[in-house]
C-alpha cells in the first residue's frame, strides 16, 4: 500500500493511487493529510510506458496485432510506475487570507 509521508500508516489503496495526477490530490485514508503528485514525478513515473506507447504507434501497422500488444505493454508499465514510482507528498495547505 502507499504509505502516507504525514502519518507513515497506508494512504489509500492501491488502485486509488493509479487515479492520482498533479491535477487530483487525494485525502490520506488514515489521517486526512491531503495529498499529491508533483508534475515532475508524475511525468517521470509515466515516461518509460508513454516512451513505448509512442515507438508502437510508429514501429507498428496500425490494427496490427503486435501494435495492440505494445499498446498494453506501454499502458501496464504506465500503471506500475504511478504505483511504484511515483513519490506522493503533502500538498501545501494554502493559508486563508
Ligand atoms: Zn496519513
Amino acid at each position: 500500500m502507499p504509505a502516507c509521508p504525514s502519518c507513515q500508516k497506508s494512504a489509500m489503496a492501491r488502485w486509488k493511487k493509479l487515479m492520482m495526477s498533479p491535477l487530483a490530490p487525494m485525502p490520506c485514508d488514515s489521517c486526512d493529510t491531503e495529498l499529491g503528485v508533483t508534475w515532475r514525478s508524475y511525468l517521470l513515473a509515466i515516461s518509460l510506458g508513454t516512451a513505448i506507447f509512442a515507438a508502437t504507434y510508429f514501429m507498428f501497422e496500425d490494427g496490427s496485432l503486435d501494435q495492440y500488444l505494445g499498446y498494453g505493454v506501454g499502458f501496464i508499465l504506465m500503471l506500475l510506475g504511478q504505483l511504484y514510482f511515483m513519490p506522493i507528498h503533502r500538498v501545501q495547505v494554502k493559508e486563508q487570507q
